[in-house]
């Protein structure tokens, strides 16, 4: 018996072409060169001759309704209705004649936006949003981008970095973020508390010990109840048994800090990718500025800016000076700690798709 198939249910993300610029459709795969006119603008040039201008502009990171429906309504006026979100959550606005630039970025500055972040300027903090929608930040992440963007507003207005700066932050650990030429991530130094009390009733005690990377984890039996303890003597204080046993609580006010890292690298474009490196550990989880780690990212900018050469990533500015002048010149203690001697680093540690191992 024939039977008609059911046509299967969209989902995931709708298509992109829908709420594109008309002028982006008609030229898809076809363009032919861009260049970039002033900071926070591109013009991208089709070889049927259209043109498209990009303006960027900075927000606050976290937008509240109110403030979205100021970028939509400025998009309406001096857009063409077109507005679109980057990969590091900053709106772009396009449009496809040049007297409409300066209009819209006149709008948009009127309105305390910040035009910027194209080319070899800072881009926009890539982060986590833990605070907001998960359940083990140890830090408000979207904090610390919105303090040290303050401080660094000239340099995403401005193109005066030796090339792009990408920076990332995350409020935990051990799982989202990226590489980043630089890095704010939480350091957790003591190893988890445990309530005992609840580990029965909460936790699947075998996915817990499973998790612990060093098997520093092992079942035990408290006050006549199933529960776990840490051999504190192997823990990496690593947070991993957190997620999946929230009653072994690793955030401390006191004890998770924020480490810096320097010089990851995603991109496949010049060279293989790289691995951002520990420079700085045992900083201050200090809301709501974070002094302390913005004191030392903007000491790594300023000798970044003033040491490297034309078109140096920060990766290849320290590798070109070594790490040792690199301690030297950002002034940042060098300890024992900042040594990666993890054997298992080799064989599971592909850090490129050029050779894999
Ligand atoms: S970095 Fe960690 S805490 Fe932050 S959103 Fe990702 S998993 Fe959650
Ligand atoms: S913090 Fe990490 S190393 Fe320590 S017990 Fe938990 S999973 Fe293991």
């Amino acid at each position: 018996m024939a039977v008609d198939m059911r046509e299967p249910i969209e989902s995931g993300c709708p298509d992109g072409f829908q709420y594109m610029h008309p002028t982006s459709i008609k030229n898809f795969g076809q363009w032919k060169y861009h260049t970039h006119p002033r900071p926070g603008v591109l013009m991208h040039e089709a070889y049927s001759g259209d043109r498209l201008y990009t303006v960027k502009c900075g927000t606050q990171r976290i937008l509240d309704v109110f403030t979205l429906r100021k970028l939509c309504d400025i998009g309406d006026e001096y857009a063409d209705g077109h507005i679109h979100f980057t990969i590091r959550s900053l709106p772009e606005f396009l449009v496809d004649d040049e007297a409409k630039v300066e209009p819209l970025i006149n709008a948009l500055e009127g309105a305390g936006f910040i035009v910027g972040g194209t080319r070899n300027s800072v881009a926009m903090i890539s982060h986590t949003q833990g605070w907001l929608h998960c359940d083990i930040p140890g830090t408000d992440a979207s904090g610390v981008v919105k303090s040290m963007m303050d401080e660094l507003i000239d340099e995403f207005r401005e193109c005066n970095m030796p090339n792009r700066v990408h920076l990332t932050t995350s409020c935990c650990q051990i799982n989202c973020g990226g590489q980043g030429d630089i890095a704010i991530n939480i350091q957790h130094t003591k190893p988890p508390r445990i309530n005992h009390d609840l580990v029965a009733n909460v936790c699947e005690r075998p996915s817990v010990v499973a998790r612990c990377p060093v098997a520093a984890i092992r079942p035990a039996m408290v006050n006549g109840k199933n529960s776990l303890e840490v051999d504190e003597k192997k823990c990496i204080c690593c947070g991993a048994c957190f997620p999946p046993c929230p009653p072994m609580q690793i955030n401390d006010a006191e004890h998770s800090k924020l480490a810096i890292w320097v010089g990851g690298n995603h991109s496949n474009a010049r060279g293989k990718p790289t691995f951002h490196k520990l420079v700085a550990s045992g900083i201050p989880n200090n809301p709501p500025r974070w002094p302390e780690a913005n004191a030392i990212v903007k000491r790594i900018l300023k000798e970044y800016k003033e040491g490297a050469r034309d078109w140096e990533r920060i990766n290849e500015w320290v590798e070109r000076i070594g790490w040792p002048r690199f301690f030297e010149v950002t002034n940042l203690p060098f300890t024992k700690y900042h040594i990666d001697n993890w054997r298992g680093s080799r064989a599971r540690l592909n850090s490129s798709t050029h050779i894999r191992f």
